[in-house]
Parts: C-alpha cells; sequence; structure tokens
C-alpha cells in the first residue's frame, strides 16, 4: 500500500503535521527515532498551556491523542534512505524495509554542535543551554556566563543580560573590536579573555590561570545543522541560516523537490516547540491541499 504522506521524525513538527492530515482522513505513516533535540532537558518552557512540562511528556501525550486516528501507522525506527518522485516517493529502514507514499514530510530536526569545552556535553539541557527565552528566567536574575563559539555569540552576550549578570568568555572563539566591547560594558556585561579550562560542579568555570567562577547558568550558541542528511541526498536545497544550515523551504513548506516538504527546526528558524508545532500544522494542511488540488 501507498501512504497519502511519510512523515520523518515524530516529534512536535511532525505529530503536528500528522494531526492535521489525520483529522483530514488521510493515511499517515510518521517514522521516528525517538531523539528529540530537547530530550536533554528535564523541563520545556514557553509553550503555551505546557509551560515548564516534561518535553516527553508533551510529546507522549501527543502521541497517545494522535493514536486514536486508525488511518495513522507508527514505526519506531530510522529511515536510512528516500527516493523516487511525487506520488510514488519510496523510504527505506534501517531494518531494510521500504514504504512507499505520495508525498514525504522531513520533520528530522537538527543537531547542535556544542563548543568542545571539558564537561560541557554532560551539562548541555541542564545548567548549559543555548536559549534565553526557554531556560533564561529560572536562572532568577542571578550570574550568567556565556561562552563564545564565534560571531553570534555577541548578540547572546548583548541580549541576555535582560536575564541577569553576565559574563562573556571569549574563550579563543572570537576577539572583539572596541565599538562591540563599548556596547558590552554599556550593558554591564563583564569580558573574560582567558580560556577555559573545563565546567564543574552545576555551573563553575575553571579558567586557565586557576580561577574558578560560578555562575547560576550558562548560556552558548551551538551551530545547528540537519539531524539528518537523508534530505540532501534526496537533492533538496540546503540553505545558510545565522546558526548553520537548514532545508531550503518554500511558503508552502515545499522543499526544492516536488512533492517533499520539511518543517520544524530542520527547515525554520528560529527554534522553538511552539514555532515547530505552527510550522507542522501549516505543513500538514498544505501538504493535504497538495493532494486534493
Ligand atoms: P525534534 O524535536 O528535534 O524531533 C526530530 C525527530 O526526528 C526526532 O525524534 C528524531 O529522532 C527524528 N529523526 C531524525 N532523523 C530521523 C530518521 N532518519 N529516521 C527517523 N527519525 C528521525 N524549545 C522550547 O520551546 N522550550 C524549551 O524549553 C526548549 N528547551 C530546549 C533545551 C535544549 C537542551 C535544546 C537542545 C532545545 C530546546 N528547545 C526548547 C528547542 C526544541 O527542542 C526544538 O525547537 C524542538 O524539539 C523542534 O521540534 P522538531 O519536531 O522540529 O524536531
Ligand atoms: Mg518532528
Amino acid at each position: 500500500m501507498s501512504f497519502d504522506v511519510i512523515i520523518i521524525g515524530g516529534s512536535y513538527a511532525g505529530m503536528a503535521a500528522a494531526l492535521q492530515l489525520l483529522r483530514a482522513r488521510r493515511t499517515v505513516l510518521i517514522i521516528d527515532a525517538g531523539e528529540r533535540r530537547n530530550r536533554f532537558a528535564s523541563h520545556s518552557h514557553g509553550f503555551l498551556g505546557q509551560d515548564g512540562a516534561d518535553p516527553a511528556a508533551i510529546a507522549a501525550t501527543a502521541r497517545s491523542q494522535l493514536e486514536k486516528y486508525r488511518t495513522l501507522t507508527w514505526i519506531d525506527g530510522t529511515a536510512i534512505g528516500a527516493d523516487g518522485a511525487k506520488d510514488a516517493l519510496v523510504v527505506t529502514m534501517s531494518d531494510g524495509a521500504r514504504h512507499e507514499g505520495r508525498r514525504l514530510l522531513f520533520a528530522t530536526g537538527v543537531k547542535d554542535a556544542l563548543p568542545q569545552v571539558d564537561g560541557l556535553a554532560e551539562r548541555w539541557g541542564k545548567s548549559v543551554f543555548h536559549c534565553p527565552y526557554c531556560h533564561g528566567y529560572e536562572l532568577d536574575q542571578g550570574d550568567i556566563g556565556v561562552i563564545a563559539t564565534g560571531p553570534m555569540s555577541v548578540h547572546q552576550a548583548q541580549l541576555i543580560p535582560e536575564w541577569g549578570t553576565v559574563t562573556f568568555l571569549l574563550n579563543g572563539a572570537l576577539t572583539v573590536n572596541a565599538e562591540t566591547q563599548a556596547d558590552l560594558v554599556a550593558r554591564g556585561v563583564t569580558i573574560e579573555e582567558t580560556p577555559i579550562e573545563r565546567l564543574e560542579g552545576e555551573a563553575e568555570l575553571r579558567l586557565a590561570d586557576g580561577r574558578v567562577l560560578g555562575f547560576a547558568g550558562l548560556f552558548t550558541a551551538t551551530r545547528t545543522t540537519p539531524a539528518s542528511d537523508l534530505a540532501a541526498r534526496l537533492g533538496c536545497a540546503i540553505e545558510e541560516t545565522p546558526m548553520g544550515t537548514q532545508i531550503k523551504t518554500d511558503g508552502g513548506k515545499e522543499t526544492s523537490i516536488p512533492g517533499v516538504s520539511a518543517c520544524g527546526d530542520a527547515a525554520r528558524v528560529p527554534h522553538s516547540v511552539t514555532l515547530a508545532v505552527a510550522d507542522g500544522a501549516w505543513a500538514g494542511a498544505m501538504l493535504h491541499r497538495s493532494l486534493v488540488f
């Protein structure tokens, strides 16, 4: 059998798309490897009606609601290939199974390239974050370290004083000119040029000169790239964003390949659960219309 739509990625964006399609009684196959980007965090903030909820619980509730629709097929697994053309797109699974769909939607998310700081990866989503709107409030206007990764980090260092007293740790990732330095100082930011040796405790930075700076939390701007290369291998155009790269889509969320769409973090910036859900809902409705008209 051929599904109306195959959705690769069954997290917020993919499920939001599926919901629209299922409510239009279309057949949908969701393939999901279960690696949501926010799986490192125990609380998700800023999503209306779910503020502070466990991100896994938000996804689980959504999935249980989708599973009530009889035209849904859900496979927990990894897609390793996508081929074919509009109306006859074929997805290959890691176990060799093949599934055919008239349309294909990539809701595959992004991966974060974290700065190479000893001890940082273990604290990602716990005391080290990228988004102040998601995790700034809980730091209670305390001392915040911003670890530079490149030029985009200046923007973070300028914005985050809204949430606390900022120390901007350049860590050899960039140099700031006199104008930027003056701007940061005017915002109350302390610039620290000594490289970071490692992260200790909850959010303590041991510097190369032996000093230890304690923070309520840390922020760092990660580079984000599509979590899956399937869209690129299928020939979908990839575009630059201020944070990395993403799958290029038009206003209706279709990629450069007819019949193939993309939504959520994989295909829009900036990133959040709210925006992924909105993007997915729109992609779902547009895919439905492409099957009707
Ligand atoms: P994702 O949630 O990343 O889901 C993509 C899905 O696709 C995954 O399940 C993955 O396994 C699957 N997939 C990928 N490739 C394949 C494949 N080949 N085969 C099968 N499945 C595949 N946002 C907020 O709004 N509030 C917060 O508090 C917040 N906190 C965050 C904390 C951290 C540490 C991080 C990193 C992010 C946070 N975010 C937060 C951002 C949020 O996680 C993303 O915006 C959101 O997850 C994007 O949803 P998505 O559905 O587009 O992608
Ligand atoms: Mg998704």
